[in-house]
């Protein structure tokens, strides 16, 4: 229960879901990503951002695929900027629309993210690296 009755009566009205059946809904998830065929991919493996309030929070960077030793260059992309588009949701909207609206904004946002980091790793290569092909890691 929280201070906010308001926000109590929603929670109410949400489905109550068992362990179990959060498990089964979890092992079905590990399952499919399991059965995906791998893919491979130039973006290098993220190194995550450190937790609010430090001063890097929210910056993933993805550095040069050749190593610290070799090149220092890294695409910074932002968490906070990338999280400015409105979303519209319906007032009559049901739980399965906003989930749906949600499901394809990140698909969107995903998909921009993966083409920008991508073309941010052609260009360094062709600039700083030419001639060389660029490594590729699957994921
Ligand atoms: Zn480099």
């Amino acid at each position: 229960m929280t201070t906010d009755t308001d926000l109590d009566a929603m929670l109410a009205q949400l489905p109550q879901r068992s362990t179990r059946e959060c498990f089964a809904e979890i092992e079905a998830a590990r399952r499919t990503e399991m059965a995906r065929p791998p893919v491979r991919t130039i973006i290098p493996e993220p190194e995550l951002p450190p937790l609010w309030p430090h001063p890097d929070s929210g910056t993933v960077r993805f550095r040069c695929a050749l190593g610290p030793a070799t090149c220092l260059w890294a695409y910074e992309h932002s968490i906070y900027d990338d999280d400015t588009e409105p979303l519209s949701v319906p007032l009559s909207a049901d739980t399965g629309e906003i989930g749906r609206l949600l499901t394809e904004r990140a698909e969107r946002r995903s998909t921009e993210l993966r083409a920008r980091v991508e073309q941010a790793v052609r260009d360094h290569f062709a600039q700083a690296h030419p001639g060389q092909s660029i490594p590729e890691r699957t994921v």
